[in-house]
């Protein structure tokens, strides 16, 4: 059977240990409110388009709603920066640190990450035919800052305190140079709990689901271990590393053992996953964590998922020991019970189908497939080879696949890890300067172009028709200003960015009122499908009233790639 090659193992847990140990904090809080709004305006200007409306815009006017009083107070009445006032400087640094050009190479590799992770269970979602989740489709921004607290994120239900549409994940700034296993940790952030939360009463159900699997099986669940309560109420951050884990295989899951003793190390205890699960902390033990890894990893296609479960289980006995038992919420557990619940909760969580999902799973949302592992293998080459990053210009690839290369190569003890760390960087660099979603087109959701199409559909009319086609039916559908459509009935520079749910929702009620006559958005539809000639495409009235598409672009791009 295939054995992963970990002998690098020990020297990623040494530059966890030393990026932990490195406390630059970045870039200082901005304190006087006059010159703070100013920065924003200025750094507005630079963000990317799909940036600038979805983040600057709305946390701009907020800031203006409450003032320099408003402001002040939120300061001080969060002293340790961990409520509102941490979320209000985290989005002011995520759009400072993004326009002023902070550790700027590393920063973009970071938007690309997360953008691409978050991309990769939208864009597979929506291909599905299962909801996509209604709250955001906009990608995470980025920051670095407070390093005591390691990677973390603000998803939307948060920052959506400010009017923000997306979320926002940080990093420790140790991490703009070293570090490389927090970046695969990035999986647990973005896909994990960004995405839980993108998606309305999910996690809820999840709980539902872990906690009536386990308190089926008695020798598990009893009154000595409360083992269902126990992982029922850690859901979050469970779902997010078994999530963490579907998008970015093995290297998330190994990368999770690596930094978690490296973080440890830094600590000062022994570099090892802890067995002790206190009560007061949101995420499970270290350890069930690790026989979690193992047990998700078995769920997925790809051929050597059973030695890299083998291997990280091998890991997580070590640490924990022969014959020692690991500790939930104060009660102790044997090995094997850990071993067993962590399947189960693997299983469920990734398997079981959710009616939030239109009863599909995570699984079939997102998986791991020897394609990925091909395209990682061509990655670690090129990593290893020099500084070639335009290897990465390959149909198919994405940051994520960047991340996991330069993880398991260091694991592999192919290359040092500040060395893979650099090349990691440039490569994802050179692949957010390709990324539409950065451009002045403000493309969102870019995964439902390209990203592990399994069929294309015989649709072949191009953007720019496309595009034609959309906003000259929109000037027949209602007035806009500035209008769609120039004098000779061209998309104007504009209409890109132009909003347009609202006018679906007029339009829809209006129409309603009237009885009898065919509503104007089956007209609307019908004429785009006939004039692209193509009567089997997927855009039915009440998608355009349920608020699918904000934007032009986005109903353009839902033309091309349905
Ligand atoms: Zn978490």
């Amino acid at each position: 059977m295939f054995t992963p090659d970990l002998s690098g193992l020990q020297a990623c847990i040494d530059d966890v240990k030393a990026a932990s140990l490195d406390s630059d904090s970045g870039p200082p809080e901005p304190t006087a409110f006059p010159s703070l709004m100013q920065r924003l305006e200025t750094s507005r200007a630079l963000l990317p388009k799909v940036f600038q409306i979805s983040t600057a815009d709305p946390f701009i006017s907020s800031l203006n709603g409450i003032g320099e009083t408003g402001y002040v107070q939120t300061l001080a009445t969060d002293p340790t920066r961990e409520g509102t006032a941490g979320l209000l400087l985290d989005i002011a640094q995520a759009i400072l640190q993004k326009g002023e050009g902070y550790s700027p190479d590393a920063t973009d590799a970071f938007l690309e990450v997360v953008a691409d992770l978050y991309d990769g269970f939208l864009s597979a979602e929506d291909r599905s035919g299962i909801k996509m989740p209604e709250r955001v489709i906009v990608p995470p921004m980025v920051k670095w800052g407070n390093p005591d607290f390691g990677p973390y994120t603000w998803p939307f239900d948060a920052t959506n305190h400010f009017g923000v549409k997306n979320a926002v994940v940080s990093m420790p700034p140790s991490n703009t140079r070293s570090g490389l296993m927090a970046w695969s940790a990035l999986g647990h952030e973005t896909c994990g709990h960004d995405v839980l939360h993108a998606n309305a009463g999910l996690q809820g159900e999840i709980a539902r689901l872990v906690r009536a699997a386990l308190a089926k099986e008695p020798p598990l669940d009893d009154k000595h271990t409360h083992l269902s309560s126990y992982w029922a109420t850690r859901i979050d951050e469970t779902s997010s590393d078994v999530m963490g884990i579907l998008n970015m295989g093995p290297a998330a899951a190994i990368g999770l053992v690596a930094y978690f003793r490296g973080l440890s190390a830094g600590a000062g205890s022994p570099a090892k996953l802890r067995r002790d699960g206190p009560a007061d902390d949101p995420h499970p033990a270290d350890s069930l964590r690790g026989y979690l890894a193992a047990a998700t990893l078995r769920l997925l296609s790809f051929s050597d998922r059973e030695g890299w479960a083998k291997a990280i289980e091998a890991q997580t006995d070590h640490d924990v020991g022969a014959g020692n038992s690991v500790r939930v919420a104060g009660n102790k557990i044997t090995q094997e019970q850990a071993k067993i619940s962590a399947r189960i909760v693997a299983e469920t969580i990734a398997a079981a189908p959710t009616h939030i999902l239109n009863h599909h799973s995570l699984l079939d949302i997102q998986d791991w497939r020897d394609s990925d592992e091909q395209i990682v293998v061509a990655l670690r080459t090129a990593l290893l080879s020099g500084n070639n990053p335009s290897a990465a210009f390959q149909p198919g690839v994405y940051a994520t696949h960047v991340v996991a290369a330069a993880t398991t190569a260091a694991l592999a003890g192919a290359a040092a890890p500040a060395l893979l760390f650099r090349r990691m960087i440039q490569m994802l660099k050179a692949l957010s300067t390709r990324n539409p979603t950065w451009g002045p087109l403000a493309i969102v959701h870019r995964g439902s172009i390209a990203r592990d199409f399994v069929r294309q559909q015989g649709f072949s009319a191009s953007q720019a028709e496309i595009l034609l086609v959309v906003c000259q039916e929109l000037e027949v559908l209602d007035t806009f200003a500035p209008p769609l459509t120039d004098a000779n009935g061209n998309p104007t520079g504009s209409a890109l960015g132009t909003r347009i749910d609202q006018t679906f929702i007029d339009i829809d009620n209006s129409d309603k009122k009237k009885p009898g006559t065919k509503a104007r958005l089956a007209i609307f539809t019908d004429n785009i499908k006939k004039r692209l000639a193509s009567s089997d495409l997927d855009l039915e009235p009440q998608e355009l009233v349920r608020g699918d598409f904000k934007t032009v672009d986005l109903l353009v791009f839902h033309i091309q790639t349905a």
